[in-house]
């Protein structure tokens, strides 16, 4: 048996220098939603973490920290009860995943609205696409090239009403330009697409990988790879695989919270 051909983005993943410190290794925020949502957060900076960043860090509202912290060891908390302080602590980040279980309110829209510009690529999933429902413009004018959106199908109906008519291909490509990000539209085959136009399909994924918190793990890979300045586009074709690799060997019983653990493996494989 031949062993398949490893991606080409191989050579692209980041690497320590051997005089490295943790920051220069990207440091990555993640932000959680309200008190009795906070799993999706801790899940996607447990993927950061173990995908590389050197830094994560869990910013909250003041209300949930009591829940989070007793929950994470190496993982950082700052809670922000402002827009202000969000986007000050997000100065200081590489790369920051908003969305996951935000809640579909106008402060999770504002919450986006206050990570634009301030230097930290972005990740935007869930509920933090969600809320832009019938004013994607409004989510496209603050976002850069070098941000991604990682909408399952559902959430890029929302955002798209009539684009996944064309095929799912054609579809991520066009919401791409639209956007001017990186779009990931998840799926069975899920489909990589940039502004520039580079395109991507993988399709090693499994059923047992639709579970609650299965995405928030990737939106974690993702945003850990852009922390550690890898380019969007590949980072998520990279995460995207990876993710998907994580669930190898696994069949039923397969659960959100086993995918980080199996990172180190992946990336071993790879290098
Ligand atoms: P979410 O819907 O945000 O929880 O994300 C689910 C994740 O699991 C995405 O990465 C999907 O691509 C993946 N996924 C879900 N269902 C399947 C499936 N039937 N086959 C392969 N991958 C899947
Ligand atoms: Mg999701």
């Amino acid at each position: 048996m031949t062993r398949p051909a490893l991606p080409d983005w191989r050579t692209t993943l980041p690497w320590p220098a051997v005089d490295v410190h943790k920051h220069a290794r990207g440091r990555l925020g993640v932000v959680s939603g309200k008190a009795t949502q906070t799993g999706a957060a801790r899940l996607a900076a447990r993927a950061g973490l173990r995908i590389g960043a050197g830094v994560v860090r869990i910013l909250c509202p003041p209300d949930a920290t009591a829940v989070i912290a007793p929950a994470i060891e190496a993982i950082m908390l700052t809670p922000f009860g402002s827009d202000e302080a969000l986007a000050e602590a997000a100065a200081n980040l590489d790369a920051v995943v908003i969305g996951p279980a935000a809640g579909i309110n106008d402060a999770t829209q504002a919450n986006v609205r206050a990570l634009a510009g301030t230097g930290a690529a972005l990740v935007v999933d869930a509920d933090g696409l969600t809320v832009f429902e019938g004013w994607p413009e409004d989510l496209f004018e603050v976002l850069d090239r070098d941000d991604v959106l990682t909408p399952h199908e559902g959430e890029f109906r929302r955002l798209f009403p009539v684009l996944l008519e064309q095929g799912r291909e054609a579809a991520a490509a066009e919401a791409a330009k639209r956007a001017g990000a990186v779009v990931v539209l998840k799926g069975v085959a899920t489909v990589i697409a940039a502004p520039d136009g580079r395109l991507s399909v993988n399709d090693n994924g499994t059923p047992w990988l639709a579970t609650a918190g299965s995405g928030d793990v990737l939106a974690g890979m993702i945003a850990g790879l852009m922390a550690q300045r890898m380019d969007s586009f590949d980072a998520a074709r990279a995460a995207v695989w990876m993710h998907a690799e994580a669930a190898r060997g696994f069949g039923p019983g397969l659960i959100a919270e086993d995918l980080p653990e199996r990172i180190p493996a992946v990336l071993a494989a790879l290098y």
